[in-house]
C-alpha cells in the first residue's frame, strides 16, 4: 500500500546511499563545527560540501510540491519516504538537501502567493540555497498559538509599510545567510473585518534599519544547532510592494504554509524514531547487567515491541495523510494533518525516551544523537501549533461530521419506563 512511483523508488535508493556514504560519516564533524561557531552563527563547511553532493545526486528541493522553473515536483506521498530518511540525521540531512524549516515553508509561501518580482528577488536565491530566510510570527506578549492575537503593527504610510513590534522564537534569523524575514502583523487592528482577516504578511530584508536581534534563546536550557532569537522591529520601513498576498490574508496564508510544514516535521520524526529504535536494539544486545544482556530483559523487549508497533502505526497514518493531500488537497486533509501533528511527535518522544533509558548515561550525552533528537521531538509538540490546538481542530471536524447524531434512549431506561407504565 502507498507504494512509491518509479521516480520515488529511485530517489529512495539514492537517499539511502547519500546517508550512508556522506551524511552519517559527517555528523561528528558537523557537531564540532557548530559548537565552535555557536548556534546558527557560521555556515559549517561540512554542510556546504554536503549541499554540493546532494545537488549532484538530484536530492535538491524535493519538498516543493509546485512546479517552478527548473523544478519537477514530487507528490507528497513520494516525498514522505524521502523526508523520513532525512529525519534519520535530523540536523544535517534536511538542510543539506535544501529541505529544512523554516525555508521550506517560506519557499512554499513565495511559490503560492509571490508576485513575479517577489519570486525573482527571493524565491530564486532560496531555491538556489544561496540565502536563507526566517518566519516571524510568534510574540512574547500574546498567546501566539491563536494567530489572531498577533499585535505587531504593519501600518501604511504613503508608499511604505511601517512595522513596529517584538517577536521571539524566530528560527534561523541570526544566520549570516538569512536575508529575508517574512513577518506576520496586524494591518487592520480596529477595522470591521473579522479577527481572522486583520493580519497580513510582509517581506522584510533583514538588513533594513530598525530590525534588531536582541538575544538567543536556549532550548531546554541548551544551545541548539539552529539559532532561535528574540527580535525587535522599531519603525522598520519597506516599500508598499513588500506585502505578500492580499491585505488581510495573513491568517489564511499562515494556514496554507503550516499544513505541508507539519507533515514534513512528522515524516522526519518517524525517521528519527526509527533510528532511535535501531540504536536501542544495538545497545541492548551488547550491554549486560546481572548476568544477561539487556535485550533478554522482558521490560526492554516490551520497549522494543511497543516502539515497532507505534512507529508503524504512525508511518501508516502519515502516508495516508500524504495520500489525502495528493488526492483531495491540503484543505480537505486538514483534520488528518492536525492528527499526525499530535500522534507522530508524541510517538517519537516515547521511542527516543526508551532508547535513552536503554543507553543509560550515554543516552543523555553528546556522544550519541539521542539527546538532541529528544529535544527536537519535544519542540515539535509545541512549534507549528501545540498539541492542544491540533486536538481542538480534530475534535471540531469530528463534531461537525456527526452533527446529526442522535442519542438513542438507553435500553435499560426504556424497559424500566415500560415496566412503570404497566404498574
Ligand atoms: C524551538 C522553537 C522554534 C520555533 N520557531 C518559530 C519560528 O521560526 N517562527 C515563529 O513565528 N514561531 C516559532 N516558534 C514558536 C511556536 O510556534 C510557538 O511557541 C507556538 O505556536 C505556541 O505559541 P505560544 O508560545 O505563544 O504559546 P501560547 O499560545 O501562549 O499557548 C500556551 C499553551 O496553551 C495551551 N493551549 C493553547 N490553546 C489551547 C486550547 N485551545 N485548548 C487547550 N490548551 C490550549 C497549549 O498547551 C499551549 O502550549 C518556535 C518555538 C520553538 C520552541
Amino acid at each position: 500500500m502507498f507504494d512509491p512511483t518509479p521516480r520515488g523508488a529511485a530517489l529512495i535508493e539514492t537517499m539511502t546511499s547519500f546517508l550512508a556514504e556522506h551524511v552519517y560519516p559527517s555528523e561528528e564533524e558537523f557537531e564540532a563545527q557548530v559548537r565552535a561557531a555557536g548556534p546558527g552563527r557560521e555556515q559549517p563547511p561540512v554542510l556546504e560540501q554536503l549541499k554540493k553532493t546532494s545537488r549532484e545526486l538530484g536530492l535538491w528541493n524535493l519538498f516543493l510540491p509546485h512546479a517552478e522553473p527548473g523544478h519537477e515536483p514530487l507528490s507528497n506521498l513520494d516525498y514522505a519516504r524521502i523526508a523520513e530518511l532525512s529525519g534519520r540525521s535530523l540536523h544535517l540531512a534536511p538542510e543539506s538537501m535544501n529541505c529544512s524549516a523554516p525555508d521550506t515553508g517560506n519557499m512554499e509561501l513565495l511559490s503560492m502567493f509571490g508576485t513575479p518580482e517577489q519570486k525573482e528577488r527571493w524565491l530564486q536565491p532560496l531555491m538556489e540555497g544561496t540565502i536563507r530566510s526566517a518566519y516571524v510570527m510568534t510574540e512574547p506578549l500574546v498567546a501566539s498559538s491563536d494567530a489572531s492575537n498577533i499585535e505587531t503593527t504593519v501600518e501604511r504610510d504613503g508608499d511604505e509599510w511601517v512595522i513596529n513590534g517584538r517577536k521571539w522564537w524566530i528560527s534561523a534569523a541570526a544566520r549570516p545567510q538569512c536575508e529575508l524575514l517574512i513577518l506576520m502583523g496586524v494591518t487592520d487592528p480596529d477595522g470591521d473585518a473579522p479577527r481572522h482577516a486583520r493580519h497580513s504578511m510582509v517581506l522584510i530584508p533583514k538588513d533594513t534599519p530598525g530590525v534588531t536581534i536582541e538575544r538567543d534563546l536556549t532550548v531546554l536550557g541548551y544551545d541548539p544547532f539552529e539559532s532561535h532569537v528574540e527580535m525587535v522591529f522599531d519603525n522598520v520601513r519597506v516599500p508598499a510592494t513588500s506585502l505578500l498576498g492580499d491585505p488581510g490574508a495573513g491568517f489564511a496564508m499562515s494556514q496554507a504554509r503550516l499544513g505541508p510544514g507539519r507533515i514534513h516535521h512528522c515524516m522526519r520524526m518517524i525517521g528519527a524514531a526509527e533510528r532511535a529504535l535501531e540504536l536501542m536494539i544495538a545497545r541492548a544486545k551488547v550491554r549486560s547487567t546481572f548476568g544477561s544482556p539487556l535485550s533478554d530483559r522482558g521490560v526492554v523487549r516490551e520497549w522494543i515491541a511497543d516502539s515497532r508497533i507505534e512507529i508503524d502505526q504512525a508511518r501508516l497514518y502519515t502516508l495516508y495523510t500524504a495520500h489525502l493531500m495528493d488526492t483531495v488537497g491540503n484543505k480537505a486533509a486538514a483534520s488528518e494533518i492536525s492528527g499526525i501533528k499530535v500522534a507522530v511527535p508524541n510517538m517519537a518522544s516515547r521511542v527516543i525516551d526508551r532508547a535513552i533509558q536503554t543507553f543509560g548515561g550515554a543516552g543523555l550525552s553528546q556522544d550519541y544523537p539521542l539527546a538532541r533528537m529528544y529535544a527536537e521531538t519535544r519542540i515539535v509538540r509545541m512549534a507549528d501549533g501545540p498539541d492542544e490546538v491540533h486536538r481542538r481542530a480534530v475534535a471540531r471536524t469530528e463534531l461537525r461530521r456527526h452533527e446529526d447524531a442522535v442519542t438513542p434512549a438507553p435500553h435499560g431506561v426504556a424497559a424500566h419506563l415500560a415496566h412503570l407504565t404497566r404498574l
